[in-house]
């Protein structure tokens, strides 16, 4: 039989949880249960086993980071934090602890089901194909192939760097999710490079001014400022 995604919000505002529950029933994908602090919250994360946390970081009883930490330690499920627009460095921290995803208040209906789609997705993706995780990205008119190590927009081969690519294949392997600038430093040079951006700045602009038509406005690579980078999803084609 069809079964409903379970989703399990963690949140002490009960407009917002209010809001949250009505939207994911009405689009009749998905049932949900809440929790209004960070004991009850992990406690049901342990009991009900959810398929995806939607989690605020500001709970009365506990830091949101406590319960990513915790949960973490055992599980991989996805969990998307929400939380408020002035918090750039909580997020860090919750992506870096292993959140897989952010959303900012105030959020629309289609932006949180869209997240909420796109992580479900990319988690199942992890679990199925380790074997298929080399199939190639797709969007837009962009195409990486992993294999070969090609880049290729519009049916022509992009020439990237080293390092461009590296970081190109990154953020399309984890397309459709914001990865921190920490942990593109780390992937690209290693856990003992300098943690200054500068370098990363750069070799962004370069990236979008051989993808993008108009840079300034980039439709591949978008920047999530002050936290990281996120691709457009791939359309698995
Ligand atoms: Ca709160």
């Amino acid at each position: 039989m069809y079964q409903k995604v379970s989703i399990l919000i963690i949140e002490d505002e009960k407009s917002i949880c209010d809001f949250i529950s009505k939207t994911l029933s009405s689009s009749g994908e998905y049932k949900t249960a809440s929790a209004v602090n960070g004991k009850d919250g992990l406690a049901m994360i342990t009991s009900m086993l959810p398929d995806l946390v939607l989690l605020d970081l500001g709970l009365p009883d506990m830091d949101g980071i406590e319960i990513i930490t915790k949960t973490r330690e055992w599980s991989s499920l996805p969990i998307i934090v929400i939380s408020a627009r002035t918090q750039e460095k909580e997020k860090i921290m919750a992506l870096d602890a292993g959140a897989d995803d952010y959303i900012t208040k105030p959020f629309g209906t289609g932006e949180l089901l869209a997240r909420i789609r796109t992580a479900i997705r990319h988690n199942n993706k992890i679990a199925n194909d380790v074997v298929k995780s080399n199939r190639p990205y797709s969007a837009k008119g962009l195409t990486i192939d992993f294999e070969k190590r090609l880049v290729i927009l519009n049916g022509e081969e992009i020439h990237l760097t080293r390092v461009e690519y590296k970081i190109v294949s990154l953020l399309a392997k984890n397309s459709g999710k914001v990865l921190t600038y920490d942990t593109l430093i780390e992937q690209v040079w290693g856990p003992y490079a300098d943690d200054n951006n500068r370098i990363l700045r750069v070799n962004m602009a370069n990236i979008r001014r051989k993808l993008e038509l108009n840079p300034g406005e980039p439709q591949y690579i978008f920047t999530e400022l002050g936290v990281g980078y996120r691709m457009v999803e791939d359309e698995g084609l």
